[in-house]
């Protein structure tokens, strides 16, 4: 395991496959009465946010406590930050505390690996800018698994705003890794520049037509996993699509989209990493529909960020065996 988790490509296929092995007996907690394991006992792990979080934060807190760690929330608004702090005196001091885990989210891209240059602690990236946010992807391999099997040779689809969004640079990454096909479909406009370039070295699929995608007529075979992105209003500076309808009619998973896939292929299966434009990128019906896995990648990522918290926290002597047994609860 690299000492820190700042990119999925710190992962090859091997280390993927051990996280998600690993969170699948974090899950089995989640599912306990008492939902407390020793595993982290005497670890202290930070929290430290500089950019909005519901599912991200507060997981990683659970995922902390249920493992006995002492978990602590900073978020950069109630910091010294807000004072002028630089990014470096931050968190040297938080070091200096004798923390062993700083779980940042920052909104440069970069931050979190120029954390790590600075600090003793593990560095775990919670999201960086428009960069990298490597534990969704993990627990969006993790969700899509469990319903679909392995990933080898499944068609997985990522639709949306490309350019703003960090969940698809470390999809493509450990989707790759996992051998699964990928098409990532976008206006032209959201489309990061270079991408042509990046997907003949990772060996993805581009388009600008989600229908014919969809239809499977693009990479000629169909989607087994469409995931929706957030349409992020809060990066974009100028019009990146003429209007919020224009957008919906062209890449939304809309309801009339939803039934004629469903009708098509019954075992397809939904992702959006959330939060949810609900009416813009996804409609409320494909949202709430069977076929959604939103709640259940929320769910995953509880287990899925235990499972890298032992990973890069727990030494040789703590058993993983004790993790999922009765025995390991009651200590
Ligand atoms: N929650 C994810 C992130 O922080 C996706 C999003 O915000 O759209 O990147």
């Amino acid at each position: 395991m690299p000492r820190h988790l700042l990119s999925m490509a710190d992962l090859d296929a091997e280390g993927i496959r051990t996280i998600l092995d690993t969170a699948t007996q974090m899950h089995d907690v989640q599912k306990r009465e008492v939902k407390k394991i020793p595993t982290l006992r005497g670890r202290t792990i930070i929290n430290l946010f500089f950019e909005d979080s519901t599912r991200t934060r507060s997981s990683f807190e659970i995922a902390g406590k249920w493992m006995s760690a002492d978990t602590i929330n900073i978020t950069g608004k109630g910091s010294s930050a807000s004072k002028g702090e630089s990014l470096r005196d931050t968190v040297r001091t938080i070091d200096a505390m004798g923390v062993d885990a700083i779980v940042m989210r920052h909104g440069a891209s970069g931050a979190a690996h120029q954390v790590a240059s600075w600090v003793q602690a593990h560095v775990i990236n919670a999201g960086d800018g428009t960069h990298e946010h490597p534990t969704q992807a993990l627990l969006d391999a993790y969700t899509m698994e469990r319903r679909l099997g392995s990933l080898e040779g499944r068609h997985v689809a990522i639709v949306g705003d490309l350019t703003h969004s960090r969940v698809v640079r470390s999809n493509l990454i450990s989707l790759r890794r996992l051998g699964a096909d990928v098409t990532v479909v976008a206006p032209p406009t959201l489309m990061p520049s270079g991408i042509g370039t990046w997907a003949q070295r990772e060996g993805f699929a581009l388009s600008h037509d989600l229908d014919e995608v969809l239809q499977a007529q693009g990479p000629g075979r169909p989607v087994d996993a469409l995931m929706m992105l957030r349409v992020q209003k809060e990066r974009m500076s100028g019009g990146y699509f003429p209007t919020a309808r224009e957008y919906t009619v062209g890449y939304g998973l809309t309801r009339d989209r939803l039934m004629r896939l469903t009708d098509a292929n019954p075992h397809l299966v939904i992702c959006h990493p959330g939060p949810m434009n609900r009416g813009l990128e996804i409609s409320a019906d494909a949202a709430d529909a069977a076929q959604s896995l939103v709640l259940d990648q929320v769910s995953a990522g509880v287990a899925v960020r235990m499972s890298v918290l032992y990973h890069l926290l727990a030494g040789a002597d703590d058993p993983i065996g004790a993790v999922a047994t009765n025995e390991g609860s009651a200590a």
